[in-house]
């Protein structure tokens, strides 16, 4: 019988991972068992065995940009074997001709995977399949939850949940409010607690709620409805709002061993209701997207609803105080930054209190605002790297890629590049790490702190800024054995009896 296979593809691989890619499970469930247990390959963890894909299989690739090259030497070697592939993922629903050009892809599935994802397959073995199926975006309630039963053992040390799909916001180097749309799509509490339950049964204790913004209706969208005299907007909104209660008093009633990790707009920290709300729900860390600490920095991105200077710090500092801990995340190379931004930024970051930070280089990502004005440019568009666009990075070697897109009025893209490896340098410090784990209280739970915010270091900063091949190559040694050593480090004792809260046992 044809096998399904579904791979997430990576040009590096780790043996173990810190979050499980969601979607990998997500079209696992959606495949149903008509055709058995779909073949899951996590090239993060381990490259894929081409040899075991026959001829008649489908191969399912997701791809996002930064993956996308990878991805399409997969689809080459996949079709070349005789299999049906077919690639989904952000990126091939914003090129789907690329996916057939490039990755040998007889079919492209645009947009949510979870309901059409059946169909896909059928046709495909019925030697029919289409050009492009558009999956569209489907209601909260019709997301797909994981199959999670078909998860390699000891190789996450997190699991990931959804619970809302969408974003209101519009920030210019992001995609997703215009991939996945700006009306949030809500999950049903009972389907996400569910999932959780399951995964705590399974020895999972740390959950990723793998949500686009898990704060989507602020103070000020309700204050707008309600000058707009908009009553039901207004009324929707609030809706929204009190089913984000809803699921935060469900995981209160969890086992409180469960740490929770979310994406949240800073705006949250004006809603001090709602922090406690995810305090007692053991929501402990959530990433932040400071971008800048600078007014004309976030006027760079569109996001004048975040703040700046001495504002920002205490504004973060309220996540802290309410127990959450904040992984700031900023970017370099925005054309108001300064050679004295670098400093200041992480100078910032720690008057702020945060636990972890990441320090990114601006990349104009397709799908994006800033992707369009920078594509549109001659200049960019003339250059060749290689034989192939500039504004087509993707398809360009990694070793040969650029690591900065945009002429900077000031500064050379070197000197951008050193100061924000010097940005991580700094603020993973051992000194600063050690410092920092006193957020944490015994010897055990320090030092995991400690390996974690190498390992994320190792993972995210050295292999994705460095230019010298040598330090990529140690960055991945060093990323895989912290990886080993820090896992057991995240799992707890499988709890197969848990039930569901206010239920009386049942199998789920
Ligand atoms: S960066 Fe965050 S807040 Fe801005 S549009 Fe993207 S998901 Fe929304």
């Amino acid at each position: 019988m044809a096998c399904i296979h579904l791979i997430n593809p990576s040009t590096k691989s780790f043996g173990v991972a810190v979050i499980t890619p969601r979607w990998l499970y997500v079209l696992a469930a959606a495949t149903g068992t008509r055709w058995g247990d779909p073949r899951i390959v996590d090239e993060t963890l381990e490259p894929v065995d081409l040899t075991t894909i026959e001829p008649g299989d489908v191969v399912g690739i997701g791809i996002h940009t930064g993956n996308a090259r990878r991805g399409y030497e997969i689809g080459r070697e996949a079709r070349q074997r005789g299999a049906w592939v077919v690639f989904g993922g952000i990126h091939a629903t914003l090129f789907p001709d690329e996916a057939a050009t490039h990755g040998a892809a007889h079919s492209v599935v645009r947009g949510d995977g979870d309901v059409i994802w059946s169909q896909v397959i059928a046709d495909c073995l019925a030697g029919q399949p289409r050009t492009v199926y558009e999956g569209g975006r489907i209601d909260g309630d019709r997301f797909a939850s994981a199959r999670w039963d078909l998860l390699p053992q000891g190789r996450y040390m997190w699991a990931s949940v959804q619970t809302v799909r969408g974003c209101p916001k519009h920030c210019s180097f992001c995609s997703v409010w215009r991939t996945d749309g700006q009306e949030p799509r809500q999950r049903g509490v009972d389907r996400v607690i569910r999932e959780i339950v399951e995964l705590r049964r399974l020895g999972f204790r740390f959950i990723a709620l793998a949500d686009d913004n898990f704060y989507p209706v602020t103070f000020s969208d309700l204050a707008q409805a309600r000058r707009r005299a908009d009553n039901s907007r207004l009324l929707e909104l609030e809706a929204l709002r009190a089913e984000r209660f809803a699921l935060m008093a469900r995981l209160a009633e969890l086992p409180d061993d469960l740490v929770f990790y979310t994406q949240i707009t800073m705006e949250a920290a004006e809603d001090p209701a709602f922090l406690d709300a995810m305090h007692r729900a053991n929501i402990h860390g959530a990433l932040v997207g400071v971008e800048s600490v600078t007014a004309d920095g976030l006027k760079d991105v569109y996001k004048g609803f975040n703040l700046a200077g001495e504002e920002l710090v205490a504004r973060l500092r309220a996540f802290r105080r309410h127990g959450i801990h904040v992984l700031g995340s900023f970017i370099f190379g925005l054309p108001s930054d300064t050679p004295d931004s670098f400093d200041a930024t992480v100078a910032l970051a720690e008057r702020a209190d945060l636990t972890f930070a990441q320090f990114v280089l601006l990349t104009p990502f397709p799908g994006t605002v800033d992707f369009e004005k920078w594509a549109a440019d001659e200049d960019h568009r003339k250059t060749m790297v290689d034989g192939l666009p500039l504004t087509k990075h993707w398809l360009i070697p990694e070793h040969r890629r650029p690591r900065l897109y945009t002429a900077h009025p000031t500064m050379s893209l070197e000197e951008i590049r050193l100061g924000t490896q010097r940005a991580w340098d700094r603020f993973y410090s051992w000194r600063h790490v050690w410092a920092r784990s006193r957020v944490v209280e015994t010897i055990r739970a320090r030092i995991a702190f400690v390996l974690i915010s190498k390992l994320y270091r190792q993972m995210y900063a050295n292999t994705g800024i460095a230019t010298d091949s040598a330090r990529v190559q140690r960055s991945t040694r060093w990323a895989r054995w912290i990886g080993y050593a820090c896992r057991g480090l995240f799992l707890a004792k499988p709890m197969p009896d848990l039930g569901m809260p206010g239920e009386p046992l049942v199998e789920l």
